[in-house]
């Protein structure tokens, strides 16, 4: 039964881990995705900051029109917000002969950071279903269409900007 947006995408995330078998990846890394800074966090989706209001250990931070969600490196699994449940993948909105639909792509901020991004490592297929699925409730939601776009925007400056950056180091290393 359809319920919202929001609480479609929590449920298709629910059991899924980005690896086969169910295998934490944490244990890959030490779970680098938990350990970031205050200035650090995840952004919400379109009333997602109500699940958090009276939660211990998250604090929700206002950025502009953005809801930022901050955590304490520790949590509940099954209270984990929507971004930390895709990650380390991300649900990318493509419009095709006027329908939007849904492609799943390595979140690209988690190169530096997360094995599974830098290595490509293969996700198992039922998680990159759920994102897919995830992503698909979402964006009947015109808002949280808005902020998966955004975010795909931002994907798209950091690889043109790390492109840049790798030619300008090829440029360097041929005149040295
Ligand atoms: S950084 Fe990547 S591998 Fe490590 S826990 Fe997070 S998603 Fe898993
Ligand atoms: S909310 Fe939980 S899963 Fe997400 S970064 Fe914080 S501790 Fe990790």
């Amino acid at each position: 039964m359809m319920k919202s947006p929001l609480s479609d995408a929590y449920s298709v995330l629910r059991d899924v881990t980005p690896l086969k078998y169910n295998l934490d990846c944490g244990k890959l890394c030490g779970n680098k995705c938990c350990h970031g800074s205050d200035n650090d966090g995840m952004e919400l989706f379109n009333g997602e900051e109500k699940l958090f209001e009276n939660e211990k250990g998250f604090t929700v931070r206002t950025d502009g029109d953005r809801k930022i969600l901050i955590c304490s490196g520790k949590c509940d699994r099954k209270k984990r917000p929507l971004s930390c449940r895709m990650y380390p993948f991300f649900p990318i909105p493509v419009e095709k002969n006027g329908t939007v639909g849904i492609k799943v792509v390595y979140d690209i901020r988690g190169f530096s950071s997360c094995p599974i991004v830098r290595e490509h490592i293969r996700p198992d297929p039922r998680f990159l279903r759920a994102v897919r699925m995830a992503g698909l409730y979402l964006i009947r939601d015109k808002k949280n269409l808005e902020i998966l776009k955004n975010t795909a925007s931002m994907f798209d400056e950091l690889v043109s900007f790390s492109e840049a950056v790798k030619r300008k180091d090829e440029c360097n290393e041929k005149k040295l």
